[in-house]
Order: C-alpha cells, then structure tokens, then sequence
C-alpha cells in the first residue's frame, strides 16, 4: 500500500504519518510538505518514508513524483489554517488551500489517483444553530478558511458525481495533544491554540493566558470547544482509509464525518486542567472576546462511531499530560 500524504511535516499530518507506519507494517508513505509552516524533524527517519520538499501547488515538481509512485490514496492536509490570518488575507488562503487543493486533485487525475481523505473542519459549519453539531448542520461558514475548507469539500463532491472520486471529509473540532513519547508535537508559529499557550504560560515563557471573555452564554462565562487528540484524529483517518482502499474496483462513495469527543470543555476548565496536569498555577487575565468565536461548539461524533466505528481514546486530561510533556521538552 502506498499513501500521498500531503502537509505531512505539519501538526495533524506528522502524527499520521507516524501512526500510519505502526498500523501498516508495510505502506509506503510519499510524504509531500513545503516546510513553510510544517518541520522537517516532525518526519520520522523511516525507509517506509519518502519526503518531497514541495508544494501542493507545484505541479512541475509534484507530476513526476505521481508518475513515479501512483498512490492507492491521497490524505491531504496541506493548507494554511489560522482564521484570524485568512480573514486579513484572503487571497493567500484561496491560493494555497483552494487553488492548490485544485492543482493536487488536476494531478491525481492525470494518475488516475481516485481516492482522497480529506481534512475539513468544523469551520465549515459556522455559528451553530444546534449543540452538539452533526453532519446534517447546514454548513454556513462565517470566515475564509472555514469558506476554503467548504469549497475544498464541494471540489470532492464535483469529482465524485463527474468522475467517480471516493473521498471522505473529516470534520476536525479542536486538534490538541501530542505524542506519547513527546517525540513530535505542536508547534506553529505564532502559536494561537489554546492549550500550548495556556503551557508556555506555565513554563514561563509566557508572562499569562488571556482569556478572550467571561462573558458567554456557559456556565462560567469562558467558551466551550470540544478538544480532540491528534492520534485520535489519525485513527480516524486510517479507518476511513481502509473504507476506501476495500471498495471494489468500479464502486465508488463518499462521506462527510465530524471528528470530535461530543464532550465541551471551558476555557476556564481547560486552564484548570493544565494546572493540575503541571502541577503549578497559572496567571489568567480576562480580555475582550476574539471575533467570530462561537460560545459553545461540540460535534456528534455518532457517525464516525456508526460509520468508520471510531471512538476517541483520549480524554481532556490525557490530552493536556501528552501536550504538557511536548512543551517541557520539544525539539523544535
Ligand atoms: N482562547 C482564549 N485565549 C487564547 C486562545 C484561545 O481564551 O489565548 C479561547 C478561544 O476564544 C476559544 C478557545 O480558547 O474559545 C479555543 O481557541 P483555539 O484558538 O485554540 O481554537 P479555535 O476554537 O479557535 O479553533
């Protein structure tokens, strides 16, 4: 079996890509990152890995590499993600994750590489009008990336009714955690997400955690996300994987599936956490509400259960150990 796995030196990708050469002990992975926001040491020093320096972008560069390899499947997670970012440029986000999503799916094509897992996220669905989120939530975006991801899910869709694609997208709610041996981990630049800040915090290297409002229509104020870890995110990926490397020649399918714990947990739990997981107190300061932060977002995750029978492992508390044991020690 061999994978493209594009964005693979990123957060989410490198994760799968080490819990897929556990998994299956013989794949081969053409793992495809521009290291503008990925690390080259977020790649393990396998045999079974094969890094391409390029972008999803450039077709000059990547033609070859699929005529060389033709892969079984595609996980692609190449894109830009910071909504703050894409709402100041909205253009770098349309090029990068849209246009470039295009330019990757132009080139499957031409290698008659049909199969495609694809990371979405619960961006797509915007505000929500009902808690907890599932599937059928109208998808209404209120932000660029999140318009990005939905434009992404609608390409799939058109090569599925034209050509027969099978893709499933996975709705992520919030990444977080790491590895267990600390190996990889998180590490964007700037950091925007809440549980590495709210560690650096502890460790110093920050001087507090600003809470962005008290305010909200909770329990305490503070917003509530649904936390989800990235090896549970990557088990979910492999399980899809397999639903779409055992169709029979001819069939085709595809699938939208949330990716979340359905479990909300408070900025103000979340700081709470990390303080019990470092053992030392942190300094929060309560400051104005981010825009466009929704007060509560926690998926079903019913379908993955029923469609891909995924269920997350890890709990909040495990979450921020993993998280925690990354930020004492990363590498980079
Ligand atoms: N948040 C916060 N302070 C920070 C960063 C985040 O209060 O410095 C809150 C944010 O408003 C949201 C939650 O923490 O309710 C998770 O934010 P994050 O940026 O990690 O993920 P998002 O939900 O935006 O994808």
């Amino acid at each position: 079996m061999k994978i493209l796995v594009t964005g693979a030196a990123g957060y989410i990708g490198s994760h799968f890509v080490k819990k897929a050469l556990d998994r299956y002990p013989t794949v081969k992975v053409l793992a495809v990152d521009d290291l503008r926001e990925g690390h080259a040491q977020a790649l393990p020093d396998s045999e079974r890995v094969t890094f391409h320096n390029i972008s999803i972008a450039n077709s000059e560069a990547l033609d070859p590499v699929l005529a060389a390899e033709k892969p079984d499947a595609v996980v692609h997670y190449a894109a830009n993600a910071y909504v703050g970012e894409s709402q100041e440029k909205p253009f770098k986000y349309f090029d990068n994750n849209v246009a470039g999503s295009l330019n990757l799916f132009k080139l499957l094509a031409r290698h008659g590489v049909n199969k495609v897992i694809f990371s979405s996220s619960c961006t797509t669905y915007g505000n929500p009008e009902y808690i907890p989120i599932d599937e059928k939530h109208p998808q209404s975006p209120i932000n660029v990336y999140g318009i990005t991801k939905l434009m992404i899910e609608q390409a799939l869709m058109g090569l599925h009714l034209a050509s027969g694609w099978s893709y499933i997208s996975l709705r992520y709610f919030n990444a977080a955690g790491a590895d267990d041996q600390a190996a990889i981990g998180e590490s964007h630049e700037p950091e925007t997400h809440l549980i590495p800040l709210v560690l650096q915090t502890a460790l110093g290297r920050r001087e507090e955690i600003g809470i962005y409002g008290d305010d909200y229509d909770t329990e305490d104020g503070t917003c509530i996300r649904d936390y989800v870890h990235v090896y549970d995110l990557a088990e979910a990926h492999c399980l899809a994987l397999d639903k779409l490397l055992a169709l029979k020649e001819g069939d085709s399918t595809f699938d939208a599936i949330n990716l979340g714990t359905s479990r909300g947990a408070s900025v103000e739990e979340v700081i709470k956490t990390c303080e019990k997981v470092s053992g030392r107190s942190i300094k929060r300061k309560v400051t104005a509400r981010r825009p466009g932060d929704p007060a509560k977002l926690v998926a079903d995750y019913t379908r993955a259960k029923e469609i891909l029978g995924w269920e997350p492992k890890y709990d909040l508390e495990r979450i921020i150990e993993t998280a925690w044991a990354w930020e004492k020690s990363r590498q980079y």
